[in-house]
């Protein structure tokens, strides 16, 4: 199995000039640590490795040298000691964490020496090849979202695109997987009355927005697919941070993290 690192997968190249990272962030120096976080997270983001001829579920996520590695990346990037984070190897290996109910909110680690939102972090790093894998394997892009949530992983998409198409197109941010779900509507509680949605828009920011459920005060937010052609879609999440901290202030959440593993960004 092979995961297509960001510069080499054919739908980008397709789609006309990418911006680098570097312009990027001469764009917008005020992302500069966050963005610095993204490109040392690539090295994860492009791991292959094969399940072949063994049992995941019984034993953990990764095949063992996998998850040393992982484990060993992950600390160099957040500049976590290795020894520090032991303990979530032991749990990973004695199966007490299921990286699959991490998109549904279902796993509560508590450790004295990290804050939840650290633990989310720590977690989304550490998991991040494992739902890569997964998208890999099911293969399932493009196909409409029952109930408007990932078919890969289950979770709530907090990233859309909206174009022409009467339906809108949804990214997880787990796995990467991109599918149809209505074009208006919440796919948190599911309402789909126009009048339960909010629209914010940030005035120097054009083709994005926000929408706002007021029936359960999850968000997620709205690019225009012309954006495509310039940010990935994980990119136009990094950029529209500003727009994360002035809708989180107003009292809504966001389900799924942003690139970097973080859903509360105040
Ligand atoms: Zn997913
Ligand atoms: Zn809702």
């Amino acid at each position: 199995m092979l995961l297509l690192p960001y510069s080499k997968n054919p739908s980008r190249i397709l789609r006309g000039a990418m911006k680098t990272l570097e312009e990027i962030q001469k764009e917008r120096p005020y992302l500069k640590e966050q963005l610095d976080l993204y490109r040392k997270l690539q090295g994860l983001r492009s791991l292959s490795f094969s399940t072949e001829g063994y049992i995941p579920m019984e034993k953990g996520f990764y095949p063992p040298d996998t998850l040393v590695y992982v484990i060993t990346e992950v600390s160099k990037i957040l500049g976590i000691e290795i020894e520090r984070l032991n303990w979530v190897k032991d749990m990973i290996t004695s199966g007490n964490i299921d990286f699959r109910r991490l998109p549904i909110g279902d796993i509560q680690l508590k450790h004295n020496e990290y804050s939840q939102e650290e633990l989310d972090v720590i977690l989304y790093f550490i998991s991040k090849p494992f739902f890569l894998h997964e998208k890999q394997k099911l293969s399932l892009d493009g196909i409409y979202w029952d109930e408007g949530k990932c078919p890969v992983c289950n979770s709530v998409p907090s990233v859309s695109i909206i174009g022409r198409e009467e339906k809108r197109r949804f990214y997880c941010s787990y796995c990467e997987t991109v599918g149809y779900w209505k074009r208006i509507g919440c796919p948190s509680c599911l309402t789909e009355v126009p009048e339960d949605i909010t629209i914010v828009m940030l005035d120097a920011e054009e083709g994005i927005r926000a929408d706002l459920c007021e029936r359960c005060k999850n968000y997620y937010k709205s690019f225009n697919s012309s954006m495509l052609n310039e940010y990935t879609e994980e990119m136009l999440d990094l950029i529209s941070l500003p727009l994360d901290i002035i809708v989180q202030q107003k009292g809504y959440h966001r389900s799924s993290p942003n690139p970097l593993g973080m859903k509360r960004l105040l």
